[in-house]
C-alpha cells in the first residue's frame, strides 16, 4: 500500500490534520478531523468496553486462568515530581542524541541509519562536506513545565510520559474505596507526552499521544500465567477488530532486551507500510513488571543489584553518609489476602497500548483499492476503507436517489431514527455513484437508498460496502437491520 495515498486521503476526508497547520504546523503533533475523531473514539470505546466495562468478573473468560475484576481511573497529566523520580523516568527516560554542527539537525543515535540530512536529503546525517556530529548525549523525553508561580526546581513538574504511574500511586485508594481483591486490573486511557527527538512516520511517533493502559495486580506465584493470559488476550483483541492479516505479529522480547525490572515482555507489532520491508512497529507492549513499581513508590527508586535483585538505589551525601537517591512515599502499598492472611506486594502485568498507533494501524489495514462498476457499468478504481463495522466512523449513510418526489423526506425520517443510536450521515447532493464512492472512502459499511420503489412499497435498498451487494428491506426495519450488522 502506498502510504502517500493514505496520508492524502486522511487529510482530504478529514481523518487527520497537521496540528496548527495554518501556521506551518508543529512537528510531532496531529489533530483528528471529523471522521478521525469518530474512528479513534470507537477504538478507545471498544477497548474500554471489552477490557473494563464489559468484562464479566464472574465468568472465567476464554482462556483466563481464573476469575478477576477490572476497574478504571482517570488521573491528572501533571503529578507530583517525586512520582517520576521513583518510577525511574527522571533518571532513565532518555534517548541518546547527536547534533550536526553544520546544519543543526538533531537525531536519535539509533535512528541515524534510517534518517536523511535535511540539507541534502540524498545523504545520511553528518555527510555534509566538512561536517561533524557531536558526541552522543542523553536527552530526557519528559516535557518539563512549571506549576504555580514558583520558579526553579521547586515549581518544576512534568507532563506525564505514560498513564501507568497514575494507577500505581492510586493503588491503595482503589483498594480502599472498592472491594476489589487480587487478582484485579485498573485501566486508564488518556494523553501522554514525550519530547521525541525525531517525531516521524505520520502519527506513529508523536510528541502528544494517547495511551490505553492496564495494570493488572496478581499474586507473585501466578504472575507468569497472568502474563501469558494478557499477552494472548490483547493479541486477540486486535484480530477481533480486523487486524487479522499477516501484518500483525506477537514478538516475545529476548532476555537482553528486557527492562531493568521485567522478567518477560511481548510486543504486539504491525508491519506499517512506511517501514522497510520486513520491519514492524510496536502497537502495544505487554510487560511483566514484577513488584518494581509498587515497591519503588513505597521504598524509593529501585535498581537491580549484582545478584539481580531489586534494592533501593543509594547515593552518598557530602559527609559520606548513604541515603536513598529518591525517597519513596513511605506509604504501605502491600496487599493482605483476607482468606490466607498473607501480606505481599502484588506483581504487575502491564498491557500498554497506544490509541493513535492502533488508529493508524486500523487505517492502514482498511485501505483498499478495487474495481467497481460505475453507473454506466464501466469498471472504475475505487478506494474503500474496510473498517470493522464496530470502529467505522459512520455506520450508515442515508441517500435519497433524487432530490424530489418526497424521497428526501422519507430519507430524512430514516436518518433521524438511525441518528438516535449510531453515527450516520445524510447526503442528497450529486450523482448516487459519486455519493457511494464518498462513503466507501469514509469506510461507511452500509448505504441506505430511498428510490422510486420506496414510494410504492416503502422498502429501501441497503448496499454493502465490501461485497457491493444490494438488497431491499422495509423502511421501518432499517434501524434493526443496521443494529444487527454493526453491533
Ligand atoms: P517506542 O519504542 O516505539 O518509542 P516504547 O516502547 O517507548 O515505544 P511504551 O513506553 O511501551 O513505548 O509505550 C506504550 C505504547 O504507547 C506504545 O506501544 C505505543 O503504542 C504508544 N506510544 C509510545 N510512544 C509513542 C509516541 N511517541 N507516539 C505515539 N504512540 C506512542
Amino acid at each position: 500500500m502506498d502510504m502517500d495515498k493514505l496520508v492524502s486521503l486522511c487529510k482530504r476526508r478529514g481523518f487527520l490534520f497537521q496540528s496548527s497547520e495554518i501556521y506551518g504546523g508543529l512537528n510531532g503533533f496531529w489533530d483528528y478531523g471529523p471522521l478521525g475523531v469518530e474512528l479513534k473514539r470507537n477504538i478507545k470505546e471498544a477497548w474500554w468496553q471489552d477490557m473494563v466495562r464489559g468484562h464479566d468478573e464472574l465468568a472465567v473468560a476464554a482462556g483466563a486462568p481464573g476469575a478477576y475484576e477490572m476497574t478504571g481511573l482517570d488521573c491528572t497529566i501533571i503529578m507530583h515530581p517525586q512520582v517520576w523520580k521513583c518510577s525511574g523516568h527522571y533518571d532513565l527516560f532518555v534517548d541518546k542524541m547527536v547534533d550536526c554542527k553544520e546544519c543543526q539537525g538533531r537525531w536519535r543515535v539509533d535512528h541515524l541509519a534510517s534518517s536523511e540530512c535535511p540539507r541534502k536529503p540524498s545523504k545520511r546525517p553528518g555527510e555534509h562536506d566538512k561536517c561533524q556530529l557531536t558526541e552522543p548525549r542523553d536527552f530526557n523525553l519528559m516535557f518539563p513545565t512549571t506549576v504555580g508561580a514558583l520558579s526553579g526546581e521547586e515549581g518544576r513538574a512534568f507532563l506525564r510520559p505514560e498513564t501507568a504511574q497514575g494507577i500505581f500511586v492510586n493503588f491503595k485508594n482503589v483498594l480502599d474505596s472498592t472491594r476489589v481483591k487480587v487478582p484485579f486490573g485498573i485501566a486508564q486511557m488518556g494523553k501522554s507526552f514525550r519530547n521525541e527527538i525525531t517525531p516521524r512516520n505520520f502519527t506513529f511517533r508523536s510528541r502528544e499521544f494517547e495511551q490505553m493502559e492496564i495494570e493488572f495486580f496478581c499474586h507473585p506465584s501466578e504472575s507468569r500465567t497472568w502474563y501469558e493470559y494478557w499477552r494472548d488476550r490483547r493479541m486477540k483483541w486486535y484480530t477481533s477488530l480486523g487486524l487479522a492479516g499477516q501484518r500483525l505479529r506477537l514478538r516475545e522480547h529476548e532476555q537482553d532486551e528486557l527492562s531493568h525490572y521485567s522478567v518477560g515482555t511481548a510486543d504486539i507489532e504491525y508491519a506499517f507500510p512506511f517501514l522497510p520491508e520486513g520491519e514492524y512497529g510496536e502497537l502495544e507492549g505487554i510487560a511483566h513488571r514484577g513488584d518494581f513499581d509498587l515497591r519503588s513508590h513505597m521504598e524509593g527508586k529501585l535498581v537491580k543489584n549484582a545478584e539481580g535483585c531489586l534494592e533501593v538505589e543509594m547515593v552518598e551525601d557530602e559527609q559520606g553518609r548513604k541515603r536513598p537517591k529518591w525517597k519513596g512515599s513511605g506509604r504501605d502499598l502491600t496487599y493482605r489476602d483476607e482468606i490466607t492472611g498473607e501480606r505481599y506486594v502484588p506483581h504487575v502485568i502491564e498491557p500498554s497500548a497506544g490509541a493513535d498507533r492502533a488508529t493508524l494501524a486500523f487505517l492502514c489495514e482498511a485501505y483498499h483499492e478495487d474495481q467497481a462498476p460505475d453507473e454506466k457499468g464501466e469498471l472504475q478504481t475505487r478506494v474503500v476503507m474496510r473498517f470493522h463495522p464496530r470502529i467505522a466512523p459512520l455506520k450508515a449513510a442515508v441517500l435519497p436517489l433524487v432530490k424530489k418526489d418526497g424521497m428526501p423526506e422519507i430519507a430524512q425520517d430514516i436518518y433521524r431514527k438511525l441518528k438516535l443510536r449510531f453515527a450516520v450521515f445524510y447526503d442528497e447532493k450529486g450523482a448516487i455513484g459519486r455519493r457511494y464512492r464518498r462513503q466507501d472512502e469514509a469506510g461507511t459499511p452500509y448505504c441506505i437508498t430511498v428510490d422510486g420503489q420506496t414510494l410504492s412499497d416503502r422498502t429501501v435498498t441497503i448496499r454493502d460496502r465490501d461485497s457491493l451487494q444490494q438488497w431491499r428491506v422495509p423502511a421501518e426495519n432499517v434501524v434493526d437491520e443496521i443494529a444487527n450488522r454493526v453491533t
